[in-house]
C-alpha cells in the first residue's frame, strides 16, 4: 500500500510517514498542492492525505482538479480545529474522509486502513513471539515459559514494536511516535523509563531475551544473548 503525504507542516509530514511506514505502508511527502497533485495524478496511490493550506495549490483546488481528472484515489483531508467550515467545502470538492488536526496516530491509521479498505489487520491469537517471550493481545500479557507477567498499555505498545523489529534498531523517535503520539509533550527520557520497566519485568520472567540500548540511535530486542 503506497500513501501520497501533502502537507507543507515539514514536522507533521515527517511524522505522517514515519507512523505510515512503521506500520507496513510505503509513504510519499510532498509540501505543495502542485507537487501533490502531479503526484496523485500518478495513479500509483492507494490514498492521499491532503492538507487545506498549502503553497502553491491549496488542498481544495487540488482535490477538485483530481477528480475532475477522473482520479478516483480516496482522499483524506487533514483539516485545523478552526476549519470546521472547511468540511462543507471539501466534501463538495470530493473528498473521502476528514481528520481534524491534532489527531491520534490511532485514528489516522483506523482511516487509512479505512480508505484503502484493507482486511483489518489480523489479529494473532498466539501472540506475537521473540526469542522464549510470547506477547499475547489479550489481556496484554507477556509469557516466558510457565512465568508471566501483565503489561501496562504502554509498555505493551512498546514492546510490540520492538518484537515486530525484532534484531533491528527502533529509534526513540518511532516509540515516542507509536506509543505517545506525534504531538504529545513526551520526551525521550519517557522512553528510557519504560523501557526499563520492560527489563526489569524481562528480568522477572528470566528471560534470555534482550533490550540493548545502541547509543545515539535507539535500541533493539535481540531474543538471545550475543546474537
Ligand atoms: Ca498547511
Amino acid at each position: 500500500m503506497r500513501v501520497l503525504i501533502v502537507e507543507d507542516e515539514v514536522r507533521l509530514a515527517d511524522t505522517l510517514r514515519d507512523l505510515l511506514e512503521l506500520n507496513g505502508y510505503t509513504a510519499d511527502v510532498c509540501h505543495d498542492g502542485e507537487s501533490g497533485l502531479d503526484n496523485a495524478l500518478s495513479g500509483i496511490y492507494d490514498v492521499v492525505l491532503l492538507d487545506v493550506m498549502l503553497p502553491r495549490m491549496d488542498g481544495f483546488s487540488v482535490l477538485r482538479r483530481l477528480r475532475a481528472e477522473k482520479s478516483a484515489v480516496p482522499v483524506l483531508m487533514l483539516t485545523a480545529r478552526s476549519e470546521t467550515e472547511d468540511k462543507v467545502t471539501g466534501l463538495d470538492s470530493g473528498a473521502d474522509y476528514y481528520l481534524t488536526k491534532p489527531f491520534d496516530p490511532p485514528e489516522l491509521l483506523a482511516c487509512v486502513r479505512a480508505l484503502t479498505r484493507r482486511q483489518p489487520e489480523l489479529r494473532e491469537p498466539e501472540g506475537l513471539v521473540c526469542g522464549d517471550l510470547r506477547l499475547e493481545q489479550e489481556a496484554f500479557t507477556l509469557r516466558c515459559g510457565e512465568r508471566s507477567v501483565r503489561l501496562s498499555r504502554k509498555e505493551y505498545d512498546m514492546l510490540e514494536l520492538l518484537m515486530r523489529n525484532q534484531r533491528l534498531v527502533v529509534s526513540k523517535e518511532s516509540l515516542l511516535v507509536k506509543v505517545w503520539g506525534y504531538d504529545s509533550e513526551a520526551e525521550d527520557n519517557n522512553v528510557e523509563v519504560y523501557i526499563s520497566f520492560l527489563r526489569k519485568k524481562l528480568q522477572y520472567l528470566r528471560s534470555a531475551v534482550k533490550i540493548r540500548t545502541i547509543r545515539m540511535a535507539g535500541y533493539c530486542l535481540e531474543p538471545e544473548d550475543g546474537q
